[in-house]
């Protein structure tokens, strides 16, 4: 392999294993006063912390790198992991590098850990970004716009300096590149997924978390370059696949790999949306709060955590296989997660009528072991080749 791609992979690997987020405290002490803002996954506007001068950062728990002690205290054990290790960070004094931290409102669980964070760390800003769930321009639309406001104004005290216009303008086009240098990346990757593997792209992707958007896009540019070509990236005869249910919790690298080892080349995912959630580019001009407020209602991602109207659930998975030439979906979604889990069913019924194949199974942030999943994929994959063969 290039030594430049394997040091660039290295580098993403890092990033995504560093529970101490040393690039984020090394981004703070470029300058004096920097500050940092912390988000769960899933949708914030992060356009409106750039603009303050401060830096996103995208907490994904602590994956299977942590042994939980004091987070198993406040949660029930039956739920998902991502919780009990994002609260472990904090209690170890991983998260103290950021000075707030926002939660959107993907589920209850991520509710009340909103909750548990004001009264563990009173001192600290705090705010859930409870996104509308209705896409009117009357209804979710003026309720955003005033949330937007609400949170921009909160986010220049915290910054110590209010953003301009022109500022908040100039991030959405640099999170416009940012989102779109990803786009292209996993267009490249639906059409040669034997160059782009699923367990190379996503750690090229998750570094978005905690590096500037800058210097991710540059990132994401260089990669796609050095995977284009790199020789022996020969085209393989794997079954595509889509994976779907790994919004929140994010699957370990491991599970990706095993997957990738069992005959599936994953052409679509949706994995990190907090970094992808706007499907098209908010416009650059007019009032940047209208803009972005508009884009939120026109072009959000569709997920579990997001109301759909009766009957549309699953369209966007059916349109994803078809796009991406998908041969079959694998449903994978964390232990106990109850958006995706109850989704499930809508999204098998859609599946079914386009006589689509499916399997699913479940897994925790820090399982280590998948060698039951690489059966299950293994044959999942062996068996949508017959059937597309017969
Ligand atoms: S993994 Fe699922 S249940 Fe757990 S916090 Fe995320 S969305 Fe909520």
């Amino acid at each position: 392999m290039n030594p430049e791609l394997t040091s660039l992979l290295d580098r993403v690997r890092e990033l995504a294993e560093d529970l101490d987020f040393t690039a984020v405290r090394a981004w703070k002490d470029e300058g004096t006063d920097r500050k940092a803002v912390g988000h769960m996954p899933i949708y914030v506007p992060r356009e409106l912390i750039h603009a303050c001068g401060m830096l996103p950062v995208g907490v994904l728990g602590a994956g299977d790198r942590l042994e939980i002690i004091r987070g198993d205290a406040y949660f029930q054990s039956y739920i998902c992991h991502i919780p009990r290790s994002t609260i472990e960070l904090a209690l170890t004094g991983r998260l103290d590098v950021l000075d707030g931290m926002l939660f959107p409102s993907i589920c209850d669980v991520i509710r009340n850990l909103s909750g548990m964070w004001r009264m563990l760390f009173p001192e600290r800003y705090v705010r859930y970004v409870d996104v509308p769930q209705n896409f009117s321009s009357e209804v979710g639309g003026t309720f955003w716009r005033r949330e937007l406001e609400q949170l921009w104004n909160d986010l220049a005290k915290l910054a110590g300096r209010a953003g301009g216009d022109d500022e908040l303008r100039s991030s959405i086009a640099i999170y416009n590149e940012n989102r779109r240098e990803i786009r292209e990346l996993y267009e490249a990757r639906s059409r040669e997924p034997w160059v782009y593997p699923a367990s190379e792209l996503y750690l090229v992707v998750r570094a978005g978390n905690v590096l500037p958007p800058e210097e991710h896009t540059l990132l994401l540019r260089r990669y796609r370059d050095l995977a284009a070509q790199e020789p022996g990236r020969h085209e393989q005869d794997l079954s595509r696949v889509v994976v779907v249910g790994t919004f929140c919790e994010q699957p370990p690298l491991g599970l990706l790999l095993t997957l990738e080892r069992a005959g599936c080349s994953i052409v679509d995912d949706d994995l990190l949306l907090g970094l992808r959630w706007l499907t098209e580019e908010v416009p650059e001009d007019g009032d940047p709060l209208d803009r972005l407020t508009a884009a939120y209602l026109t072009s959000s991602c569709e997920t579990a955590s997001v109301y759909q109207p009766e009957g549309r659930r699953g369209g966007w998975l059916v349109e994803s296989v078809q796009h991406n030439r998908a041969e079959g979906v694998i449903f994978c979604a964390p232990s106990f997660c109850d958006p995706a889990l109850l989704e499930q069913p809508m999204l098998v019924e859609a599946l079914a009528a386009e006589g689509i194949p499916h399997t699913q199974f479940k897994y925790s942030e820090n399982t280590g072991q998948f060698a039951v999943i690489r059966e299950q994929a293994g044959t999942f994959s062996d068996s949508i080749r017959l059937w597309s063969e017969a």
